[in-house]
């Protein structure tokens, strides 16, 4: 028993249950005040008011995330070794879950991985790497070497940038982390179709690799179907549609920039010029305006609630594009429909998307519940890292 090694941060009679439930983070109002807190970053080692040591994790004093929990047995050394057990664990599990066809998937999700505020994307020979918080920046360069040997990229990609950051007081880190600047595209494999990626400077790390197993549904559905793709970055359902068969594909995205790039992947998977339509527009003007029915309609726009106090206004928006959707499907016609807000659950975007159904005079059916693939492992205790829920429905009359 290590007592010494890390400070004790003490939490107040009663509130050790969550925790003991299974939930990765301790919030701030769950502290007993302490005279002299830890550091920001700091390790520490939590325990209950009957002195019982829960779990060892990082603590920052000014984040309403008080503590995440790195280990759930206190006499955890946290250092180098530590993280690179944990590296080397999420390594074999995507060697286990992404097939050979896939040279792109999420090597390191955060909590999922049992590492709080490390995201890390391989893409290709390149990663990409995003640190999120005190706590694990204070590991970066360690996290750095044992990424180099465990997966021996030819360069790392460091965007380490965004809210969560400035929570914790950190400015943002952007750049080459390792080796050289990556070109302005790298071009990657995702069973089996090419993609090119803007690791640099795209949206997220590049891709939107949570969408795989979705993009590969929606492509076995596609034979024959006029599909309209609305949300489509750089056309990643949209060339699943037209490789599955796709007769047309009306690909919309607000960026001309994801226009652009949604253009490039379709060609580049050899797919008829003029089966995809690319338009540039507001999704919100152009359901409201198109003609169009189609046969299958993905809707997969960004988090429209970025905290708790916009959930009623995002609640307003999902139900808008999803009314408008359902609108434009033809009979027996398919809709794919997403949020990737983690401040709307499951159970809320159901009943969202029923409201809308309701309001365009359609029975909705639900046929799948959807989410992120395995390599974006989730701590079961830890809801907040289910972001991404979609469904696929039908609708009857
Ligand atoms: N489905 C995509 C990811 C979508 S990300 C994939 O699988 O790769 C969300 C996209 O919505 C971004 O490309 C962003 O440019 C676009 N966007 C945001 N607001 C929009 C709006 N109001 N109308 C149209 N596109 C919008």
């Amino acid at each position: 028993m290590v007592d010494s090694r890390y400070p004790k941060l003490l939490l107040k009679p009663g509130r050790e249950r969550s925790l003991l439930k299974g939930h990765p983070w301790v919030f701030s109002g769950a502290l007993a005040n302490c005279v002299t807190p830890p550091a920001p970053g700091s390790i520490v080692r939590i325990v209950s008011a009957a002195g019982e040591a829960l779990a060892v994790g990082f603590y920052h004093p000014l984040n309403s995330i008080a503590f995440r929990s790195l280990s759930r047995d206190p006499d955890t050394i946290v250092d180098a070794g530590f993280f690179r057990q944990r590296i080397s664990r999420a390594r074999h599990l995507r060697e286990k879950v992404v097939s050979g066809q896939t040279d792109a998937y999420r090597v390191i999700n955060a909590e999922g991985d049992g590492l709080p505020g490390l995201v890390v994307d391989r893409y290709g020979r390149y990663l990409v790497v995003s640190v999120a918080t005190a706590g694990m920046e204070r590991f970066q360069r360690d996290v750095l070497k044992i990424l180099k040997k465990e997966f021996q990229p030819i360069a790392i990609f460091e965007r380490s940038e965004g809210r969560a950051r400035n929570t914790d007081g950190l400015a943002d880190r952007v750049g080459p982390a390792m080796g050289r600047m990556p070109p302005p595209t790298v071009e990657i494999r995702e069973n089996g179709l090419v993609f090119d990626v803007d690791i640099v400077s795209g949206q997220k790390t590049g891709f939107f690799l949570d969408q795989r197993v979705n993009r590969e549904l929606v492509g076995a559905l596609s034979g024959g179907a006029r599909v309209l793709n609305c949300f489509s970055y750089s056309g990643g359902f949209s060339v699943y549609a037209g490789c599955g068969g796709a007769l047309e594909v009306t690909s919309v995205d607000v960026s001309s920039a994801a226009a652009r790039l949604a253009e490039v992947n379709w060609r580049k998977n050899s797919l008829p010029e003029d089966a995809q339509l690319v338009v540039t527009a507001d999704v919100f003007d152009y359901l409201r305006q198109t003609e169009g029915q189609y046969d299958l309609i993905i809707l997969d726009p960004p988090a429209f609630a970025r905290n708790a106090r916009d959930v009623a206004a995002a609640a307003a928006g999902y139900k808008e594009i999803n009314r408008q959707g359902i609108k434009k499907l033809k009979k027996g016609g398919l809709l794919f429909t997403f949020s990737c807000s983690s401040f709307i659950d499951e159970m809320l975007f159901e009943k969202i998307v029923l409201a809308a159904s309701r309001d365009a005079g359609k029975d909705a059916r639900l046929l799948k519940t959807l989410g992120a693939g395995p390599d974006h492992p989730v701590d079961l205790g830890h809801p907040e890292g289910r972001y991404l829920k979609g469904l696929m429905l039908s609708f009857g009359d």
